[in-house]
Protein backbone atom coordinates (compact mmCIF):
# COMPACT_ATOMS: atom_id res chain seq x y z
CA UNK A 1 0.00 0.00 0.00
CA UNK A 2 1.66 3.44 -0.83
CA UNK A 3 -0.06 6.21 -0.68
CA UNK A 4 0.90 9.68 -2.52
CA UNK A 5 0.24 13.44 -2.58
CA UNK A 6 0.10 15.06 -6.03
CA UNK A 7 0.53 18.88 -5.33
CA UNK A 8 1.10 21.90 -7.03
CA UNK A 9 -0.52 25.17 -8.00
CA UNK A 10 -3.50 25.40 -10.45
CA UNK A 11 -2.56 24.53 -14.13
CA UNK A 12 0.72 23.01 -12.91
CA UNK A 13 -0.57 19.47 -14.78
CA UNK A 14 -1.83 17.76 -11.24
CA UNK A 15 -5.05 15.84 -13.07
CA UNK A 16 -3.26 14.20 -15.85
CA UNK A 17 0.28 13.27 -14.26
CA UNK A 18 -2.24 11.94 -12.01
CA UNK A 19 -3.98 9.44 -14.13
CA UNK A 20 -0.88 8.37 -15.36
CA UNK A 21 0.34 7.61 -11.88
CA UNK A 22 -2.47 5.88 -10.51
CA UNK A 23 -2.67 3.93 -14.34
CA UNK A 24 0.50 2.87 -13.96
CA UNK A 25 0.90 1.83 -10.06
CA UNK A 26 -3.06 0.53 -9.65
CA UNK A 27 -3.85 2.93 -7.31
CA UNK A 28 -7.11 4.65 -7.16
CA UNK A 29 -7.17 8.43 -7.66
CA UNK A 30 -8.99 10.45 -5.74
CA UNK A 31 -9.60 14.24 -6.92
CA UNK A 32 -11.58 16.93 -4.60
CA UNK A 33 -12.17 19.41 -7.51
CA UNK A 34 -13.53 16.41 -9.64
CA UNK A 35 -16.01 15.36 -7.09
CA UNK A 36 -17.30 19.33 -6.50
CA UNK A 37 -17.23 19.89 -10.39
CA UNK A 38 -19.62 16.61 -10.20
CA UNK A 39 -21.74 17.44 -7.28
CA UNK A 40 -22.49 20.78 -8.80
CA UNK A 41 -23.22 19.43 -12.20
CA UNK A 42 -26.03 16.42 -10.41
CA UNK A 43 -27.54 19.76 -8.83
CA UNK A 44 -27.30 18.30 -5.09
CA UNK A 45 -27.59 20.03 -1.94
CA UNK A 46 -23.75 20.05 -1.84
CA UNK A 47 -23.32 20.82 -5.25
CA UNK A 48 -25.52 24.02 -4.53
CA UNK A 49 -23.50 25.03 -1.39
CA UNK A 50 -20.05 24.87 -2.87
CA UNK A 51 -21.05 26.18 -6.93
CA UNK A 52 -20.30 29.81 -6.15
CA UNK A 53 -17.24 29.17 -3.95
CA UNK A 54 -15.77 26.70 -6.98
CA UNK A 55 -16.88 28.63 -9.60
CA UNK A 56 -15.02 32.25 -7.93
CA UNK A 57 -11.96 30.55 -7.57
CA UNK A 58 -12.20 30.20 -3.85
CA UNK A 59 -11.56 27.21 -1.85
CA UNK A 60 -14.41 25.17 -0.01
CA UNK A 61 -14.51 25.13 3.33
CA UNK A 62 -12.07 22.55 4.98
CA UNK A 63 -15.04 20.56 7.05
CA UNK A 64 -16.77 19.93 4.21
CA UNK A 65 -13.91 19.11 2.03
CA UNK A 66 -12.84 16.55 4.78
CA UNK A 67 -15.73 14.93 4.87
CA UNK A 68 -16.21 14.95 0.80
CA UNK A 69 -12.43 12.87 1.40
CA UNK A 70 -13.89 11.01 4.30
CA UNK A 71 -16.58 9.31 2.21
CA UNK A 72 -14.70 8.96 -1.45
CA UNK A 73 -12.14 6.70 1.36
CA UNK A 74 -14.90 4.66 2.71
CA UNK A 75 -15.97 4.06 -0.70
CA UNK A 76 -12.46 2.16 -1.41
CA UNK A 77 -12.63 -0.39 0.79
CA UNK A 78 -10.08 -2.72 -1.22
CA UNK A 79 -8.04 0.10 -2.81
CA UNK A 80 -3.93 -1.02 -3.01
CA UNK A 81 -3.29 2.67 -2.35
CA UNK A 82 -4.37 5.88 -3.27
CA UNK A 83 -3.28 9.21 -4.81
CA UNK A 84 -4.63 12.23 -3.49
CA UNK A 85 -4.99 15.12 -6.46
CA UNK A 86 -6.22 18.56 -5.24
CA UNK A 87 -6.50 17.52 -1.56
CA UNK A 88 -4.71 18.75 1.23
CA UNK A 89 -5.56 22.35 0.16
CA UNK A 90 -4.85 23.88 3.45
CA UNK A 91 -2.59 22.38 6.84
CA UNK A 92 -5.95 22.15 8.49
CA UNK A 93 -6.44 19.61 5.68
CA UNK A 94 -3.14 17.62 5.65
CA UNK A 95 -3.48 17.03 9.47
CA UNK A 96 -7.16 16.08 9.07
CA UNK A 97 -5.71 13.71 6.05
CA UNK A 98 -3.54 12.06 8.31
CA UNK A 99 -5.87 11.38 10.97
CA UNK A 100 -8.13 10.01 8.60
CA UNK A 101 -5.60 7.49 7.34
CA UNK A 102 -4.28 6.82 10.88
CA UNK A 103 -7.66 5.55 11.72
CA UNK A 104 -7.38 3.14 8.92
CA UNK A 105 -4.11 1.86 9.55
CA UNK A 106 -2.64 3.55 6.83
CA UNK A 107 -0.37 7.10 6.30
CA UNK A 108 0.93 9.33 3.17
CA UNK A 109 4.30 7.92 2.05
CA UNK A 110 5.23 10.49 -0.56
CA UNK A 111 4.27 13.99 -2.01
CA UNK A 112 4.91 14.89 -5.47
CA UNK A 113 5.26 18.57 -5.90
CA UNK A 114 4.73 19.74 -9.61
CA UNK A 115 7.22 23.22 -10.54
CA UNK A 116 6.29 25.33 -12.88
CA UNK A 117 6.87 29.24 -13.30
CA UNK A 118 3.59 31.61 -12.75
CA UNK A 119 3.67 32.98 -16.19
CA UNK A 120 3.12 29.27 -18.00
CA UNK A 121 0.54 28.34 -15.33
CA UNK A 122 -1.06 31.37 -16.36
CA UNK A 123 -0.24 30.23 -20.47
CA UNK A 124 -2.22 27.10 -19.93
CA UNK A 125 -5.04 27.57 -17.59
CA UNK A 126 -5.88 30.22 -20.23
CA UNK A 127 -5.57 27.50 -23.06
CA UNK A 128 -7.88 25.56 -20.74
CA UNK A 129 -10.52 27.62 -20.73
CA UNK A 130 -10.22 27.92 -24.14
CA UNK A 131 -10.67 24.14 -24.47
CA UNK A 132 -12.80 22.60 -21.74
CA UNK A 133 -14.64 25.83 -20.87
CA UNK A 134 -14.38 25.21 -17.27
CA UNK A 135 -16.59 27.84 -15.53
CA UNK A 136 -13.29 28.53 -13.21
CA UNK A 137 -10.52 29.01 -16.08
CA UNK A 138 -11.24 32.66 -17.12
CA UNK A 139 -8.84 35.82 -16.20
CA UNK A 140 -10.15 36.99 -12.84
CA UNK A 141 -11.24 33.76 -11.34
CA UNK A 142 -7.57 32.36 -12.27
CA UNK A 143 -5.97 35.33 -10.13
CA UNK A 144 -8.31 34.46 -7.25
CA UNK A 145 -7.39 30.40 -7.19
CA UNK A 146 -3.66 31.51 -7.30
CA UNK A 147 -4.08 33.87 -4.39
CA UNK A 148 -5.81 30.82 -2.57
CA UNK A 149 -3.07 29.04 -3.04
CA UNK A 150 -0.55 31.02 -2.43
CA UNK A 151 -2.00 32.06 1.18
CA UNK A 152 -3.46 28.39 1.88
CA UNK A 153 -1.94 26.01 -0.10
CA UNK A 154 1.45 26.68 -0.78
CA UNK A 155 3.00 26.32 3.16
CA UNK A 156 1.83 22.94 3.25
CA UNK A 157 4.11 22.36 1.82
CA UNK A 158 6.38 22.88 4.35
CA UNK A 159 4.44 20.33 6.47
CA UNK A 160 5.22 17.74 4.79
CA UNK A 161 8.91 19.03 3.92
CA UNK A 162 9.03 18.82 7.78
CA UNK A 163 7.96 15.07 7.48
CA UNK A 164 10.81 13.99 5.04
CA UNK A 165 8.33 13.56 2.77
CA UNK A 166 7.96 16.53 0.04
CA UNK A 167 9.77 15.47 -3.47
CA UNK A 168 9.96 18.20 -5.97
CA UNK A 169 9.73 17.33 -9.80
CA UNK A 170 10.03 20.16 -12.74
CA UNK A 171 6.31 20.18 -14.41
CA UNK A 172 7.97 21.41 -17.61
CA UNK A 173 8.38 19.68 -20.44
CA UNK A 174 6.22 16.92 -22.54
CA UNK A 175 3.71 14.93 -20.29
CA UNK A 176 5.83 12.11 -20.88
CA UNK A 177 9.13 13.82 -19.69
CA UNK A 178 7.66 15.25 -16.47
CA UNK A 179 5.57 11.44 -16.05
CA UNK A 180 9.32 10.09 -16.60
CA UNK A 181 10.34 12.27 -13.47
CA UNK A 182 8.04 11.47 -11.66
CA UNK A 183 8.62 7.56 -12.59
CA UNK A 184 12.18 7.75 -11.17
CA UNK A 185 10.70 8.87 -7.68
CA UNK A 186 7.97 6.58 -6.99
CA UNK A 187 9.16 3.38 -8.28
CA UNK A 188 10.97 2.85 -5.30
CA UNK A 189 7.75 2.67 -3.24
CA UNK A 190 6.44 0.61 -5.40
CA UNK A 191 9.50 -1.76 -5.56
CA UNK A 192 10.34 -1.80 -1.63
CA UNK A 193 6.49 -3.09 -1.15
CA UNK A 194 6.67 -5.85 -3.54
CA UNK A 195 9.75 -6.88 -1.57
CA UNK A 196 7.92 -7.48 1.54
CA UNK A 197 10.80 -7.91 3.94
CA UNK A 198 13.24 -6.16 2.49
P1 LIG B 1 -6.92 23.15 -10.22
O1 LIG B 1 -7.03 22.80 -11.66
O2 LIG B 1 -6.85 24.63 -9.98
O3 LIG B 1 -5.88 22.40 -9.48
P2 LIG B 1 -9.11 21.57 -9.03
O4 LIG B 1 -9.81 20.92 -10.14
O5 LIG B 1 -8.24 20.72 -8.16
O6 LIG B 1 -8.33 22.86 -9.56
O7 LIG B 1 -10.17 22.31 -8.06
C1 LIG B 1 -11.08 23.25 -8.58
C2 LIG B 1 -11.76 24.02 -7.43
O8 LIG B 1 -12.43 23.09 -6.53
C3 LIG B 1 -10.83 24.82 -6.52
O9 LIG B 1 -10.51 26.08 -7.04
C4 LIG B 1 -11.68 24.90 -5.23
O10 LIG B 1 -12.72 25.84 -5.36
C5 LIG B 1 -12.33 23.54 -5.17
N1 LIG B 1 -11.50 22.57 -4.41
C6 LIG B 1 -10.92 21.45 -4.92
N2 LIG B 1 -10.24 20.79 -3.97
C7 LIG B 1 -10.37 21.51 -2.83
C8 LIG B 1 -9.89 21.37 -1.50
N3 LIG B 1 -9.09 20.34 -1.14
N4 LIG B 1 -10.24 22.30 -0.57
C9 LIG B 1 -11.01 23.32 -0.90
N5 LIG B 1 -11.50 23.54 -2.13
C10 LIG B 1 -11.18 22.65 -3.10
Amino acid sequence: MVNIVIFGPPGAGKGTQAQKIAQAYGITHIATGDIFRREIRSGSSLGEQIKALVESGRLVPDELTVEVLRSALEQQPTAAGFLFDGFPRTNAQAEALDRLLASMGKKVDVVIALDVPQEELVKRLLQRARQQGRADDNEAVIRRRFEEYQRKTAPVQDYYAQQGKLQHIPGVGTIDEVFGRIRQVLDPYFLKQTDGAA
